[in-house]
């Protein structure tokens, strides 16, 4: 409930405009492209349309804005919305506006009828010094094709729809008020003949705040005569030379599908007087357009052509790399979907653009697990101890809390005279200003009923390596209580009949950037990557109640939850946003929903060590573990 005290959104109820009888809840949708993945910034927009509309007791639906066949994939839309359901909302309907693409035809049709469009073959520059220059230094003017005949108009339209004009050379214009102060009021474009990419993947894209969408708005965007026609489009093939631009698009979409409220990031406030203008002038149900602040995230970059430079150049190994902050990769890292939600709550909803540091993400993530996941022993970078007063087949089985919280339970570990500790918890030389473990000093190993004090130790000739700690184990021979060590150490124990230690592939995530700002690098973001991004540990080891954890997951049912139910309120339904619904999944071959627990479920704190997730290049042969976030910030533990 906490986000929607937020003045804005309530403010934007009260406004709520009255729409046909028949539309008698509140109706949002959420609008992506299908033509990347989504990355963290539209959490915040699919948090605000979903949580509105539940909040509101209405509906929102999933609209794919799919108008230009240029890098639009059904692979996207795919994943766009396995997205969504991973962040526990269920869209009461999916729609493309492609599924419009016969009604937008006829609309725009109508328009030209009424005098309210005009076939236009001009040029981008000849646009831009119609529309008084780059600058707006010289008097706007009109071109020669606005006032051609309505019955000409028509004809150039229905020849761009059936192929006569090439890329660039026809594009239908809305006959607006070049007077208007507003730009989007200068004529801006209804259809255009899209042009094939020459690299699809090299597209600039995210550059320009509204993308695409606004350059579209511009101009046709094309010059050359000797492009190709983009396409086909993944759902209706080469059905179309023609496409509707987003200012044509959207606002009609939205009144086809009784949207109440239209919520939009704030570069498209200069576009609601066009929203409002096309709508009225087709005399159709207008739904209300509001605006939103984007959400910002710097530290990183979230450009679709950035990142595929990053895959294609090695320095991350994909597109949902957990280094990278698209929201796939960030579910393979293993953030919680509850702890994204959660922290687009944090930020409230306001018109200005929120602009944050991913280390701050980080923080609320670190907030989240601390009261959400069990906890383990995890030995990153483990060396051999070997208990020499205690017999070989030792064996004392250790009861250990899976958290501070009761709730989650309890496991038991095995305790042996070889046990393995962090190599960074041994030191050759003690100092009285070190607690942990060195020659002649005593630790405790957490848990475990006595403490151990290091002897002597063995290196590895070839490697210089401690390759071996000797220690004793102090148990008072009296049966009095032992003397309360100054510190505790994690360790795992050597038992092969309890499969202790289970090994692990532990990736240490660092920033991928040196800089809060790589784009502003002068040459280039390349340049700012930080060569310590990924740092890994071969040879871990984990404590046998990893198992329990992974048979448990997605964890924890709901103590953890409750924990977090203050701060994460925006939606009852993430409480269970770990059950993914993946339809037609091969487990039911049918098209019913069915619940599934991903690698990345599985996550715990390893104690003194971090958060971690199990990573999906993890088999029955290899287990790869990602650090999630680090314990603290920038200890590095
Ligand atoms: P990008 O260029 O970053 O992919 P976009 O606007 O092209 O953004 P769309 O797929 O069109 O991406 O976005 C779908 C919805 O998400 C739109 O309503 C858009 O305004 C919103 N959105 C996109 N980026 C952000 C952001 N950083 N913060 C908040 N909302 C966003
Ligand atoms: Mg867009
Ligand atoms: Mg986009």
């Amino acid at each position: 409930e906490s986000m929607f005290k937020v003045g804005f959104l309530s403010d934007v109820y009260q406004e709520r405009s009255v729409g046909p009888e028949s539309i008698s809840k509140v109706i949002t949708r959420f609008p992506p492209e299908p033509n990347g993945f989504l990355h963290i910034g539209h959490s915040k927009a699919i948090a605000i349309n979903f949580g509105f509309a539940k909040y509101h007791g209405g509906e929102c639906y999933l609209r794919f804005d799919d108008t230009n066949p240029a890098g639009e994939k059904k692979e996207y839309d795919d994943s766009i919305e396995d997205t969504v359901r991973w962040l526990g909302f269920k869209p009461v309907k999916i729609t493309h506006s492609s599924d419009n693409f016969d009604r937008l035809y006829a609309l725009a049709e109508a328009l030209i009828e009424k005098g309210g469009a005009y076939v236009c073959h001009c040029t981008k520059s000849d646009i831009v010094d119609q529309r008084g220059g780059k600058k707006g230094e010289k008097p706007r003017y009109a071109c020669s094709h606005r006032s051609r005949p309505i019955a000409e108009s028509m004809c150039e339209f229905r020849a761009m729809r059936d192929g006569k004009y090439k890329p660039g050379e026809a594009a239908l214009r809305m006959k607006q008020n070049l007077e208007d102060g507003n730009p989007q009021m200068w004529d801006v474009f209804a259809y255009r003949i899209p042009a094939k990419k020459k690299d699809e993947e090299d597209e600039e894209d995210e550059e320009e705040i509204r993308g695409n969408d606004a350059k579209e708005t511009e101009t046709n965007g094309v010059e050359s005569d000797e492009l190709q026609y983009a396409g086909p489009h993944y759902r209706t093939g080469n059905k179309w030379k023609i496409y509707p631009t987003y200012d044509f698009t959207h606002c009609l979409c939205d009144s086809f599908e009784s949207i109440t409220h239209s919520l939009c990031t704030t570069e498209f406030e200069l576009s609601r007087v066009s929203y409002e203008w096309l709508n009225n002038q087709l005399d159709v149900y207008r739904p209300m357009q509001r605006e939103y602040g984007r959400l910002s995230v710097s530290g990183t970059i979230l450009s679709k052509r950035k990142i595929h430079e990053l895959v294609k150049n090695k320095y991350v190994r994909a597109r949902d790399d957990p280094r990278l902050y698209t929201l796939p990769a960030l579910r393979r890292r293993g953030v919680p979907p509850g702890a994204i939600l959660s922290f687009v709550n944090e930020l409230g909803v306001t018109k200005a653009v929120t602009n944050i540091e991913v280390k701050r993400f980080e923080t609320s993530v670190r907030r989240y697990l601390e009261v959400t996941v069990p906890r383990l022993m995890l030995v990153l970078d483990p060396v051999k101890v070997v208990i020499d007063n205690l017999p070989d087949d030792h064996l004392e089985m250790v009861e250990l809390p899976f958290s501070k919280d009761p709730a989650m339970g309890v496991h038991t570990i095995p305790f042996t005279k070889t046990v393995y500790i962090e190599r960074s918890d041994f030191r050759e030389v003690d100092s009285p200003d070190y607690f942990r473990l060195a020659p002649g000093k005593t630790v405790g190993l957490m848990k475990a009923p006595f403490p151990i004090t290091a002897t002597s130790f063995e290196k590895d000739p070839s490697t210089g390596h401690i390759s071996l700690i000797h220690a004793t184990y102090e148990k008072p021979a009296d049966g009095s209580a032992p003397k309360k060590p100054k510190s505790f150490i994690h360790w795992v124990a050597s038992s092969p009949e309890h499969h202790s230690p289970i090994k692990a592939e532990v990736r240490i995530i660092n920033p991928l950037f040196k800089s809060d700002n790589p784009a502003a690098h002068p040459d280039g973001f390349l340049k700012d990557i930080n060569p310590d991004s990924e740092e890994l540990f071969l040879n871990a080891m984990i404590e046998t109640g990893f198992e329990e954890i992974r048979k448990r997951a997605p964890w924890p049912a709901e103590a953890g939850e409750k924990a977090v139910a203050d701060q994460a309120t925006m939606n009852e339904e993430h409480a269970n946003s770990d059950a993914s619904t993946v339809p037609g999944s091969a487990a039911t071959g049918d098209g019913d929903s069915v619940t599934t627990a991903g690698p990345e479920t599985v996550r715990f704190q390893g104690m003194r060590m971090g958060y971690f997730c199990v990573d999906k290049e993890s088999g029955a042969e290899r287990l790869v573990l990602n650090r999630i976030v680090s314990l603290k910030e920038d200890t590095g533990k």
